[in-house]
C-alpha cells in the first residue's frame, strides 16, 4: 500500500517530524498539512512564498514544517483571529490563495467534526490512528480554497528606529513611545530584589 504524502513528505516521516517539533500527534497539523498541500498547488512556483495562519494554533507549527516560511524570519505572518485557515502568497506579486475548513464537509466526517468543535476541556478526544484516516479519507473534501491578492505583503521590511528606554535603559523600537512598553506598565514580570549577576545592579546602586 503506498503511503499518503502531505507536501512530497511521506506521512509517517511526517508524524515523526510533528513530534519532534510540536511535541504531539496533532489533527491540526495534519490538516494544516493538506491545506498547505493544496495552496501550493494551486499557486505558480515562487521563490517569495509567504504564509499567513489566522489562527496561532497548529496550522503556523505546520508551516514550519513543510515550508521555508518560519516566524522567525518573517515569511510565516500569525492572526490571532482563532480561524482556522491560511493564505500561501508570492510577496512580489501579492496574488495567492487562502485555504479553510469547509464547515459543511464536516457532516460527513463524525470523528473530525468531533475533534474540530469540541470544547478545550472536553475529553471526548477521538484516537489519533482513527481520526488520521478519517482526515486522509476526507482529504480535499475537507477544505475550500479560493484565488486572492494580498492589500500589502504582511512581513515587516521596514527598518525601525531603537532608542534607549529613558527608565530601564534597553533599547526598544521608538515608534511604542517614550518608554518602552515594560516601563509603560505592561511589564509581564517583575523583576526580584537579588542580581544574579554581580554586573546587575538595582536601583538603589545605580542611584
Ligand atoms: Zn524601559
Amino acid at each position: 500500500m503506498s503511503e499518503h504524502k502531505i507536501c512530497d513528505v511521506i506521512f509517517s516521516d511526517f508524524l515523526v517530524q510533528m513530534e519532534e517539533f510540536h511535541g504531539y500527534r496533532s489533527p491540526g497539523i495534519l490538516v494544516g498539512g493538506l491545506m498547505l498541500d493544496v495552496a501550493l498547488r494551486e499557486m505558480k512556483p515562487t521563490p517569495y512564498l509567504n504564509v499567513v495562519t489566522e489562527t496561532v494554533v497548529c496550522l503556523p507549527d505546520a508551516v514550519q514544517l513543510l515550508t521555508p516560511c518560519t516566524f522567525g524570519n518573517g515569511f510565516l505572518q500569525v492572526l490571532d483571529w482563532g480561524k482556522f485557515a491560511l493564505a500561501c502568497y508570492d510577496r512580489d506579486s501579492l496574488s495567492g490563495i487562502r485555504v479553510w475548513l469547509n464547515p459543511d464537509s464536516l457532516e460527513n466526517y463524525p470523528l473530525i467534526r468531533q475533534w474540530f468543535q469540541r470544547s478545550p476541556h472536553s475529553d471526548q478526544k477521538p484516537p489519533f490512528e482513527e481520526l488520521s484516516s478519517e482526515i486522509f479519507k476526507a482529504r480535499e473534501d475537507l477544505l475550500d480554497y479560493r484565488s486572492v491578492i494580498l492589500h500589502k505583503s504582511l512581513k515587516d521590511s521596514q527598518r525601525v528606529p531603537t532608542g534607549r528606554c529613558k527608565e530601564c535603559g534597553e533599547f526598544y523600537p521608538l515608534r511604542q513611545g517614550t518608554l518602552c512598553p515594560a516601563c509603560q506598565g505592561q511589564a509581564y514580570y517583575d523583576l526580584k530584589p537579588n542580581p544574579i549577576h554581580p554586573k546587575q545592579k538595582n536601583c538603589s546602586e545605580v542611584a
